[in-house]
């Protein structure tokens, strides 16, 4: 088998010095199953997840269609058990981000708060991060009035009135999820066609919490001393405006991939998104990706933890051609 495999763990002073077989760039189920996969293998896989580990599904609150949980499944939770399941079979975890990535040579570079660890194979799962609106007097209520994640901030504004932007799960999630606290919530979306699976677009539309209005956009957020007043919105039809009153915003419009910190060494998309060159392989042979920083179509918990076995086999097997 592989000549660096054999290493077992080091103490934390050594880590940086060491090649690893496999560095995992992220957490989130595609980060978690191509951990546990590479644990498995017996590659002594290292993991950066992030000082937010977890991912998405962190901010989710049931997920229902991930198979093998009935009931369904809060997405902390989901995570914490993926997390676990991994350590178990030795999957060595930092929570801290990557700073910035040398791929130009192998052992690949991998730097974390000014150190730097070496890999002869690569798996990035960074996933994706929220959009912002980016309309006027958005900055300054973002984090108080206005937010992107309803299981982090949907508790303040008990029996106020919210609003959600968006048309596709994820505004579908927030508004029913909201109804717990709120006295209104009120979804606002841009056309009359809803991306929003149908299953979750009736359960908002039949909440009786829930009011849907279409063909608004935000143009201008309102807002006091003490906080967001309401909304300037605006009928993409014809321009006119109407004014909403609320105190809580989330926006739900969608997510960009996080690439940033590659600094261009790995092929992307026009938006961001990594390419797929050969399986899960990207066009910098050992670089692998899975989960939503590759994934444009599907963008499933099980869809990214698919893609992350699959990169973990990729890994494992380019490992066993290249490295005798
Ligand atoms: P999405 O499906 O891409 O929907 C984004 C929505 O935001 C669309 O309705 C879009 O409108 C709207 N939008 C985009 N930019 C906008 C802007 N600048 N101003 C106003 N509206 C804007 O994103 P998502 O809802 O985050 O879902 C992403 C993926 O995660 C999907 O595959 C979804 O199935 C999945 N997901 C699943 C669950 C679940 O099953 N529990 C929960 C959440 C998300 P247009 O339609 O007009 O473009």
């Amino acid at each position: 088998m592989f000549s660096r495999l054999k290493g077992c763990r080091v103490r934390r002073q050594d880590m940086s010095n060491e090649v690893r077989n496999v560095i995992i760039i992220g957490s989130g189920p595609a980060g978690y199953t191509a951990g546990l996969y590479t644990a498995r293998a017996m590659l002594n896989p290292l993991m950066f997840a992030g000082y937010m580990s977890g991912g998405q599904l962190m901010l989710t609150s049931d997920v229902e269609n991930f198979p093998g949980y009935p009931q369904g499944i809060g997405g902390p939770e989901m995570m914490m058990d993926l997390r676990a399941q991994a350590e178990r079979f030795g999957l060595e975890i930092q929570d801290r981000n990557v700073g910035s990535v040398d791929f130009s040579q192998r052992p690949f570079k991998v730097e974390s708060e000014g150190e730097e660890f070496y890999a002869d194979a690569v798996i990035i799962c960074t996933g994706a991060e929220a959009i912002w609106l980016g309309v006027e007097g958005e900055e300054a209520q973002k984090g108080r009035g206005i937010s992107t994640c309803a299981t982090c901030d949907g508790a303040f504004f008990r029996d106020e009135e919210i609003i959600v932007i968006g048309g596709g799960d994820s505004a579908m999630e927030e508004a029913t999820f909201l109804t717990r606290f709120a006295s209104k919530v009120t979804v606002i979306h841009r056309r009359d066609v809803f991306r929003a699976s149908k299953v979750m677009y009736e359960r908002a539309a039949n909440h009786p919490k829930i009011e849907i209005q279409t063909f608004r956009s935000v143009k201008k957020w309102l807002s006091d001393d003490n906080g967001l007043t309401g909304a300037i919105l605006e009928d993409p039809r014809d321009g006119s405006e109407h004014e909403i009153s609320c105190t809580g915003a989330f926006i739900a419009i969608g997510h960009k991939p996080i690439t940033q910190f590659l600094e261009g060494q790995v092929e992307t998309d026009d938006e961001g998104y990594l390419i797929h060159s050969e399986h899960t392989m990207t066009n910098v042979a050992g670089v692998f990706a899975a989960g939503d920083v590759v994934d444009t179509r599907y963008r499933q918990a099980i869809t990214a933890a698919g893609q992350g076995c699959a990169a973990a086999i990729d890994a494992e097997r380019w490992l066993e051609d290249n490295l005798h």
